[in-house]
């Protein structure tokens, strides 16, 4: 596991020196039996969340998402969709199209939140969404209309139906008081009747993993995973209702919301987590949860190369023992920056981090880079397996066919990342064959799809 140390000519203190340093690296390899154990435990994990007695207490929350049905192709018309907790807000007018079998964006507008507001009182996030969704209007000459609604809100949300979300916990860095625990479309729908100066037509809740496989359903109906490796990471997927003792009905399928982010906040992931995950995790402003996410998500890896090459500066295996005061500085490492160190001609991100580099220094970063994005792949992989295989096996089947609907920042943008998950996940399930589709805008084009396919199905059964 991890790369190949420089190939220079034997240098005693070097091979010293590389020894050590691979001494850290070690404690991110984890072997392909580890990771079975890994994938064996979540799979037990998804087990006790589906379970009527057993998923108060479950770290995986395996939350019901009322969403029952992919899109069969049939769905149409106009939608709005919000996009919330991802890189950026977004709010957008979408068009399905039913004989196109297409999904269209209109238009789109990116709305900023403050890193104030992302701590502030849930008053002020909900006003500002609806601020930001009334000039959307205004400036798209839509403010007449009563639009239908998808809000791809991509935190954990115990969902009552469709339209009733409430708020487990804020994730991402987000903290606004007064929301966890309270129904997010009720929040909604009051700070748009504070303005008074619009309204909205029927709303669905929407996580981004689901908005992301269904908006992958719509070109590949075999598609029945969602999942996100981007600011943090989740995943959805299509399960048997059967499975799904909290909500009645033993007919046809719903997409679960796995939150698989939880995976270990009750310690069973504690013989992997390294010095370097505690800390994260202990700086984090949500100490104690979500801890396979810290392990695997952009908001998090950037931090842990940085406390790693701390780390081995402090041990003088790195820029001669010299730290500078910006890499003392927490989260000064951007997650980007792996990926963009491991192209050539890139270094000098290390002179903007005020380090003094050579070339050795410069192959060491980038070994630390690799060992820990490819942590993070194959994580997702075993996790991604235990999913697979549970569906396999539920459904009887020798063999699973099936697409996963991915997206993500780092899925999409780290050099290696989707090749070392997709070699990993068939080493892991080996009886399922898996094809890898990249969403196409899941939270925006997705989220309305959801809207369209609950409208359809409403329908069908007035008629
Ligand atoms: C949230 C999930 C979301 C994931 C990816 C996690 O922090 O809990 O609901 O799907 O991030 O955005
Ligand atoms: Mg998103």
């Amino acid at each position: 596991c991890g790369g190949s140390w420089f190939e220079s000519p034997s240098d005693g203190s070097l091979s010293v020196r590389r020894l050590l340093v691979q001494a850290y690296l070690d404690l991110f390899c984890l072997s392909q039996e580890k990771l079975r154990q890994v994938s064996g435990q979540l799979k037990k994990d998804m087990v006790r969340g589906l379970g009527k007695h057993t998923h108060h207490k479950a770290p995986v929350k395996m939350l019901p998402s009322f969403v029952r049905a992919t899109p069969d192709g049939t769905e149409k018309g106009d939608f709005l969709a919000l996009d919330l907790g991802g890189t950026n807000f977004r709010v957008l007018h979408v068009r399905v199209v039913e004989d196109l079998q297409k999904v269209l964006k209109m238009d789109s507008q990116i709305c900023a939140i403050p890193k104030e507001m992302m701590l502030g009182t849930g008053q002020q996030l909900f006003d500002h969404i609806a601020k930001c969704l009334s000039d959307f209007l205004v400036s798209q000459d839509l403010k007449g209309q009563t639009l239908p609604l998808g809000f791809t809100f991509s935190f954990p949300c115990e969902q009552k139906e469709i339209d009733k979300s409430i708020l487990i916990r804020w994730t991402k860095g987000f903290n606004c008081s007064g929301v966890e625990g309270e129904d997010v479309v009720k929040l909604l729908k009051e700070a748009i009747h504070r303005r008074g100066d619009f309204d909205i037509g029927s709303v669905a809740m929407v996580n981004d993993t689901v908005g992301t496989m269904m908006s992958c359903g719509y070109r590949d109906q075999s598609c029945e995973i969602g999942m996100i490796i981007g600011t943090g990471t989740n995943a959805c997927y299509m399960e048997e209702m059967k499975n799904v003792k909290r909500v009645e009905g033993e007919d046809g399928r719903m997409c679960i919301n796995t939150e698989w982010g939880g995976f270990g906040d009750d310690g069973s992931l504690r013989g992997i987590q390294t010095e370097f995950d505690l800390e994260v995790d202990k700086t984090s402003i949500n100490p104690g949860v979500h801890t396979f996410e810290k392990m695997i998500s952009g908001m998090y890896l950037g931090e842990i190369v940085r406390l790693l090459l701390l780390k081995l500066t402090e041990d003088k295996l790195l820029f001669e023992g010299q730290t500078s005061e910006t890499l003392r500085t927490p989260e000064s490492f951007l997650t980007k920056f792996i990926s963009e160190l491991s192209e050539e001609g890139k270094q000098p991100i290390l002179s903007q981090l005020n380090l003094k580099w050579n070339e050795v220094d410069a192959h060491v970063v980038r070994l630390v880079c690799d060992t820990v994005s490819s942590r993070s792949a194959r994580l997702c992989a075993a996790a991604l397996a235990a999913i697979a295989n549970h569906m396999r096996v539920s459904r009887k089947l020798d063999r699973l066919k099936t697409t996963v609907g991915v997206d993500g920042t780092v899925y999409r943008k780290h050099p290696n990342f989707s090749e070392e998950l997709q070699e990993t996940v068939r080493l892991l399930a080996p009886k399922c064959d898996i094809t890898f589709l990249v969403s196409e805008d899941g939270s925006g084009k997705g989220a309305a799809m959801v809207t369209a396919v609950a409208q359809r199905l409403a329908l069908q059964s007035r008629l």
